[in-house]
Parts: C-alpha cells; structure tokens; sequence
C-alpha cells in the first residue's frame, strides 16, 4: 500500500498527539478525584479523633470523680465507726485520738471534695465541647457526603468520556503511518518514564509551526529548515528541541481546524 504524502501523515499524527494530551489530561483527573475523595474522608476522620480524645477524657474524669465519691463514701462508714468507738471508751486519750481519726477524715473528705468540683467543672466543659463537635461533624459529614457523591460522579463520567476516547483511539491509530507511530510511540514511552517530565509530553512529539517559532520551544524555525518542512518529502526536526515539525498548510484541508 502506498503511504499517504507525508503532509498527510504529519497532520494525522498531529490529530493523534492531540486526542492523546486529552487522554492524558483526563488521567491526571482520574488520579486526583479518589485523593480529592480521600482527603474529605480524612476531614471527616479528624473530627472523630478528636471527639474520641475527648470522650476518652471525660471517661477518665467521670472515673477519678466516682473514685473520688467512693473514698468520701468510705471514710463515712469509717467514721460511724469511730463514733460508735468513741461510745464506748473509757480513756480521755483514747477518745481524742479517735476525734483525731475523725479529724483527719474530715480533711481527707474536704480534699475529695475540691477535686470533685475542679472535675465536674472539667466535665461539664468537655461535654460542652464535645456537643459543639458533634454538631460540627455532623455538618462536615454532610457536606463530605454531597461532595463525594458529587466527585463519584464525575469520576464516573470521566471514566466513561475516556472509555470512549480510547476506544476512538483505537479506531483511528492505524490511520496513521506505521514508522511514524511507533517512532511517537517510542518517545512518549521515554517521556512518560520520566514522570517528572509529565509537562514536557503535554508540550508533545509534533509540534506545530506558529508564525515561523517552532509551537514546543518557541524558538525561531531557521528559514532553511522553515522551507524544508514545507516541502514535506522528509520529516524535519525542530534545531533547538527536536521534535518532529508539523507546519500546517495555509489553506489547511487537513481534519484538524
Ligand atoms: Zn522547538
């Protein structure tokens, strides 16, 4: 089969690249949703950590307080018992000591009770945090749900759209010329293993003549190179960053517009 002129060729490589920087903007997209996606959830996530930080505190607090109560209650029963002691010595020394035990009951108690107030204070505090963070959790939670839903959606009908397009790229893959395919094969492969140079791939294997500067580099095309890739009888190279020339015809009957 004869080849096409290679202006031909140029122009349907041209068309391919540019359906490919689709393809390929459209993946970037796709890997930025679920991360956009993952990063509301993380939100979300926050917010529960720290309500869970601080049930945990008001748990302890509740459970020194009840400790607290406890000792309180304790040194009652230990203090009937003194009193019922107290009933029944007979010695002055004996009794005062046991109003000393009473004493130091007391003391004990009146301490229990200082840090039950300083707790209480402390609970009620967290509880009042703690139902300011459930309201704001639950406004965050719904506003992740109608942002996720609304990024799974597009996530879905970009998946499609770029469905679509591989399969129109398959289609129209053998319409370019062989050698001219796998030599832009090649350098996207080369370009797309170099993953910081992702920017340079959408910059592209042909590029386009614009008002005499080569589209890639923006460098002037010489005029002798100029004339050359006009003639289109042999692929011609950009001097400054070698990529492949496309210089669309003036009066342009190729596809692309
Ligand atoms: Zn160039």
């Amino acid at each position: 089969m004869a080849k096409e002129p290679l202006q031909q060729q140029l122009a349907l490589l041209y068309q391919l690249q540019t359906r490919d920087q689709e393809l390929l903007s459209m993946q970037e997209k796709l890997q930025t949703i679920p991360r956009q996606i993952e990063q509301l959830a993380a939100e979300v996530q926050r917010y529960e950590e720290d309500i869970e930080a601080k049930s945990a505190e008001l748990a302890e607090t509740e459970r020194v307080q009840r400790s607290k109560n406890a000792e309180i209650e304790m040194n009652s029963v230990q203090r009937e018992k003194y009193r019922d002691e107290q009933r029944t010595v007979t010695s002055n020394e004996a009794y005062t000591a046991l109003e000393r035990q009473i004493e130091f009951l007391d003391e004990q108690d009146g301490a229990a009770e200082d840090v039950i107030l300083t707790l209480m204070e402390e609970s009620d505090r967290l509880k009042e945090e703690l139902t300011e963070l459930e309201v704001e959790i639950n406004k965050e939670k719904e506003k992740t749900a109608a942002e996720t839903e609304q990024l799974q959606q597009e996530l879905h009908a970009l998946k499609a759209g770029r469905d679509e397009k591989l399969k129109q790229r398959k289609a129209f893959l053998p319409k370019v010329d062989k050698e001219l395919r796998d030599e832009y094969h090649r350098w996207m492969k080369a370009q797309l293993a170099a993953r910081s140079s992702a920017v340079r791939t959408q910059a592209g294997f042909v590029a386009l003549e614009e008002n005499g500067t080569c589209g890639s580099c923006r460098i002037a095309i010489q005029p002798q190179t100029l004339k050359e890739a006009q003639k289109y009888e042999k692929q011609v190279y950009c001097s400054s960053c070698k990529r492949l020339l496309y210089i669309e015809p003036a009066e342009s009957d190729a596809e692309s517009s």
